[in-house]
């Protein structure tokens, strides 16, 4: 037989999404892949309800539902600051996932290089190799995952054709304040590099933080390209419906490459999702007023068990330090967490770049009867698993 793929060698699949099978396999509390388990809006599944009897059944346009682009770049105009076309700047993709892959090999040569912050979402990872750019890592450093402007510098020295940015940031909570952003906007002009967002999180912040739109800043309209996706805003992520804002020129090209990718996302899920992208602000508050509850109740449910961690300032994951159980490794962790804890949990090395093995990840987007289950559970922690006495 001839051998596979020489690209499909260098990953493994995805350990957040194994944790997941893993959580199943035991009965496990899931806090690893990051999902609510409460329900969507009502008003959207009321929408999807309908829809199943209307004429959505069929391919809608391939970059998006005129519809649905034309709701998106309303609200999105109104947070981003600039009047967004929704004939020219948008293309609709299945889930952020998408979007990101489409993003990069619209940008990106084999053989490119692409500056990423670990720790990272660890698609990014795959997102390089199978777009055959390779990836230059600044690390951020705790505990509030700050970068080091010069170590940045260097990295832009290297001539990379774009820089991910995840903001709010995925593992670490990290919301990028204006100041960082202008410092990665000036370093992106100078060195004339595109800068690659993912935004999933943008509603999803906690005060006194705030979200700023990395296109919104001075001269980066021209050289941004936009991820985002409805997943974690309507709690919605099984509908996978991501997009890509960015200048016309840019998304011409993302538009062929995810036709050829994907064709379009899910007609009569785009046509439901518009009612929510027709929510006015009250509904945006509301999430986050809701998010920040949910977060105070997990992160003061960890300090009564004694667990330090970190404390997002947007999205909706925690790092727990886990160096006093005495594992050498955190997939055996949370293996044995999974199954002796009844708590499932995502290896904190699945995100760094560098030798990290003490850390793990919890997420939050859970009811909160679902949230004091797992803090229940995570009570007995030190007399099931720890391995020093
Ligand atoms: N973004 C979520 C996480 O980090 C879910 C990722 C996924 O499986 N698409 O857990």
């Amino acid at each position: 037989m001839p051998s596979l793929s020489k690209r499909t060698e260098n990953f493994t699949d995805s350990v957040i999404r194994r944790m997941t099978r893993i959580s199943n396999q035991y009965g496990a509390v899931n806090l690893s892949q990051g999902f609510p388990d409460f329900e969507p809006p009502r008003e959207l599944l009321d929408r999807l309800a309908e829809v199943s009897k209307e004429d959505f059944h069929q391919y809608s346009i391939t970059w998006g539902a005129q519809n649905f682009r034309e709701a998106l770049a309303e609200k999105q105009s109104r947070l981003m600051g600039r009047k967004i076309d929704p004939n020219g700047e948008i293309v609709v993709t299945c889930g952020s996932t998408e979007a990101m892959m489409a993003a990069m090999m619209t940008v990106t040569n084999p053989g490119d290089k692409v500056i990423v912050f670990s720790p990272f979402y660890e698609n990014y990872g795959a997102d390089t190799i199978l777009s055959g750019a390779e990836p230059i890592y600044v690390p951020l450093y705790p505990p509030e995952f700050n970068f080091n402007a010069d170590e940045l510098e260097n990295a832009f020295k290297q001539h990379p054709k774009a820089l991910i940015l995840c903001n709010p940031s995925n593992p670490c909570g990290k919301v990028f304040t204006y100041d960082e952003l202008k410092v990665i906007a000036d370093l992106a002009e100078k060195y004339d590099t595109f800068v690659i967002t993912d935004e999933v999180y943008e509603h999803i912040v906690y005060e006194p933080y705030k979200h700023t739109y990395f296109a919104s800043l001075p001269k980066m309209w021209e050289r941004t390209i936009s991820c985002s996706s409805l997943s974690k805003t309507y709690s919605i992520t099984g509908w996978r419906l991501g997009y890509i804002i960015a200048p016309k020129n840019i998304i011409e090209v993302a538009k062929k490459v995810h036709d050829f990718l994907t064709v379009g996302a899910a007609a009569p899920l785009q046509e439901a999702a518009v009612t929510g992208l027709k929510f006015g602000d009250e509904y945006y508050k509301d999430l986050q007023a809701k998010y920040t509850k949910k977060k105070d109740l997990f992160l003061k449910g960890l300090d009564d068990i004694g667990i330090s961690h970190t404390i997002p300032q947007g999205a909706y994951y925690v790092l727990l330090d886990i160096s006093e159980f005495g594992y050498e490794s955190d997939l055996e962790f949370c293996e044995v967490l999974a199954r002796d804890v009844g708590v499932g949990a995502v290896p904190g090395s699945s995100f760094f770049r560098e030798n990290v093995n003490h850390l793990i990840r919890l997420h939050f987007a859970k009811k909160d009867e679902t949230l004091y289950e797992a803090l229940n559970r995570l009570e007995h922690i030190r007399n099931k698993i720890c391995k020093i006495l």
